[in-house]
């Protein structure tokens, strides 16, 4: 066994790597580019390598940077994650070259499925079933038409090359083959570098099941299936494991297909062959096609690891190190249910347009397996995948798991940052998601209803208003007087005036003229007699109220609020803390739009306070000499 190994990854995959190997009692070291000086798995390893710049080409897939890591810190063998260079096969022999392990597949192996058409040869040749299409070198423009008019459409096109989705498209009809032909191959040749393609029928009503295969570099064997038919434009979304709906025939069919795909390359390590299946003919032995198999670790394995109870990286990393397979086949079985749900810093409106920011609140709940890679505080860059976290959920059956995947989603909170919480949870709740009715196209259909801005309930804008002000649980209370402090909540281009006073026990909360009572009992807010739709946090000038929905509000610049809303709501408010130096009228007095009413000294200079509209005073909450919070309510009109 190796005593150190060196992680060539960032992330919450080096953070998950870390875990797993010092939990085994190895030294790990991280490496980091400059961009992620500070970032978690740099905190987390036991040392740690600066290797470059913050682009990926400087620094994580710098091959000969990292080997020179790994041997300067005592390394012997080399984890690379997935993504950057985990699936590089020059990579590989540049590690084994350097005397050195790496943590997966053999180069040949990596080599021999990374071209989608020659791994379906290949696998064809196995015996594995292959989705029926056109996969031969030539690549003459009117042969692959007269190819894709045979197979019958639609088609897809994909780049042999391709990942990720990119360089893939859906034709319909003969007529757009060309076109599409030729954007594909454009794709294909800027983000591979190579335009060949290949073609394939396309699977109505698809579901993506792949399978987690396991090999020692002679026996493999496989970990079940996980269903990730949750996507939107070809990548995951939500995955769970075991498949809603699979059969033991069809589990055993696909299961044997996945050992005999990882045999027939001499597999060594954790690898997934991908198939894509006809949900609109039901799961059936003989309804399932070979797409590709990624060589490597996968991003959601730990739904796997959920229902079995395997550690990957710890047999990884056990194999990598001449261990022949940790389990027998028989040996492993299914226990329960598991949901991973990808939370990413991106803006759902805007297209899931990725997002950067700094992560001023950060909160995940109790008893979900969370994968993160940052911290409260920590940055989401341009650089790198804007991924938050993975959240885990398991459960003793689909509909539990699903319930407390539910339950955690609503109870993680991110500040700071726009993320897509709400479209996951949506997701969560799905009525076709909740029976298993799962295709690739679930997503595109209902994606309106998923992205539909919820509508907004007056008691969480009550909440925020309570917040805002400082109307803190605990602290506090017995300084409160029976006087209304208003406060005015901006959300997009809508504006909430409300104000709060303290009623007998409670509180009065008043929102766009609706009042609704409050009240603090049991560690928790009541508002309309109703526990409250979340809960809040103030940072700075944003109230984020966290619940079911997340809903973020800005407070204006308090410089602008008594000319502004507090005179809506005919109500002056101190614009900052201050102490009142005079106030010039009385209840009864009748005010014009700009009268003088008050001054308050506050940062070495004078105020005026002036009435918004012309009314009559209706009470004068403060008195000179007193000092007063911002925010707090100085005097008020009486209602028209
Ligand atoms: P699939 O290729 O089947 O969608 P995954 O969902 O496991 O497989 O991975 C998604 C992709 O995310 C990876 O293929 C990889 O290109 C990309 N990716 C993986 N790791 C990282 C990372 N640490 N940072 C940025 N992108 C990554
Ligand atoms: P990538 O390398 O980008 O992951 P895949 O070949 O794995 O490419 O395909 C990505 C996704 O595209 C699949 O998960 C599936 O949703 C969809 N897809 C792929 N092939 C087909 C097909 N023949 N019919 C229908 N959908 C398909
Ligand atoms: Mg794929």
């Amino acid at each position: 066994m190796f005593d150190t190994i060196l992680i060539a990854n960032r992330g919450e995959i080096a953070c998950r790597v870390i875990r797993s190997a010092r939990s085994m009692g190895l030294r790990t070291v991280a490496v980091y580019s400059d961009a992620d000086a500070l970032a978690l798995h740099v905190a987390l390893a036991d040392e740690a390598v600066h290797i470059g710049g913050p682009r990926p080409a400087d620094s994580y897939l710098r091959a000969e940077r990292i080997i020179a890591a790994a041997i300067e810190t005592g390394a012997q063998a080399i984890h690379p994650g997935y993504g950057f260079l985990s699936e590089n096969p020059d990579f590989v022999e540049a590690v084994e070259a350097a005397g050195l392990t790496f943590i997966g597949p053999s180069a040949r192996a990596i080599r021999a499925m990374g071209l989608k058409d020659a791994a379906k040869a290949l696998m064809d040749k196995a015996g594995v079933p292959v989705v029926p299409g056109y996969m031969g070198p030539n690549q003459d423009p009117a042969h692959l038409q007269t190819q894709a008019d045979a197979i019958g459409y639609p088609v897809l096109i994909k780049a042999v090359a391709g990942g990720g989705g990119k360089g893939m498209r859906l034709v319909e009809r003969a007529a757009d083959f060309a076109d599409a032909l030729a954007s594909a191959q454009g794709e294909a040749a800027t983000a591979f570098g190579n335009a060949a393609v290949l073609i394939e029928k396309y699977i109505q009503q698809p579901r993506h099941i792949e399978v987690q295969v396991f090999g020692d570099g002679t026996h493999a064997l496989h970990l079940f299936e996980r269903d990730c038919s949750l996507q939107r434009r070809h990548q995951k979304v939500i995955e769970e494991a075991p498949a809603p709906g699979m059969t033991d025939a069809m589990r055993a069919a696909m299961g044997e297909a996945a050992v005999r795909a990882a045999e027939a390359i001499g597999y060594k390590g954790a690898g997934t062959v991908e198939f894509i299946v006809d949900g609109a003919q039901g799961l059936r032995p003989d309804g399932f096609w070979f797409m590709e198999m990624n060589t490597r670790l996968q991003v959601e394995h730990p739904v796997t690891e959920e229902i079995t109870g395997v550690d990957l990286v710890e047999w990884q990393i056990r194999v990598a190190a001449g261990e022949s397979l940790p389990s027998r086949q028989e040996d492993l079985t299914i226990r329960g249910h598991a949901f991973e749900a990808r939370l990413y810093a991106e803006d759902v409106p805007a297209g899931f347009l990725p997002a950067t920011g700094t992560l001023d609140h950060l909160a995940f709940p109790e008893g979900a397996r969370i994968e993160s890679g940052v911290r409260q505080g920590d940055t989401i860059s341009p650089w790198y995948d804007p991924m938050i976290a993975k959240i885990v959920v398991h459960g003793p059956t689909r509909a539990v798991a699903l319930a407390r995947l539910s339950a955690a989603l609503a109870a993680t909170q991110v500040a700071g940052s726009v993320t897509n919480l709400d479209f996951l949870g949506a997701l969560a709740r799905h009525p076709g998601f909740a029976t298993g009715q799962v295709d690739t196209g679930l997503i595109g259909r209902d994606l309106s209803a998923l992205t539909a801005p919820p509508a907004l309930r007056r008691e969480t804008v009550a909440l925020a208003a309570l917040t805002a002000l400082g109307v803190a649980p605990g602290q506090g209370f017995t300084l409160w007087t029976p006087l209304w402090q208003a406060v005015t909540l901006h959300r997009g281009d809508t504006v909430h005036r409300c104000a709060v006073a303290r009623t007998g026990a409670g509180w009065t909360v008043r929102v766009d003229d609706t009042d609704l009572a409050a009240e603090h009992r049991g560690g928790q807010w009541w508002i309309a007699g109703h526990r409250a739709p979340g809960v809040a946090l103030r940072l700075g000038a944003t109230v984020s109220v966290f619940g079911a929905t997340t809903v973020h509000f800005t407070l204006p610049d308090p410089l602008a609020r008594d000319q502004d809303q507090g005179a809506g709501a005919g109500v002056v408010l101190a614009p900052m803390p201050g102490l009142v130096k005079a106030v010039f009228v009385a209840p009864g007095a009748v005010v014009e739009k700009g009268a003088r009413l008050a001054i308050l000294e506050a940062m070495k200079m004078e105020h005026t306070l002036t009435a918004g509209r012309d009314g009559t005073v209706a009470e004068v909450l403060a008195a000179a000499g007193q000092q007063v919070e911002a925010g707090a309510a100085l005097i008020a009109l009486a209602d028209e």
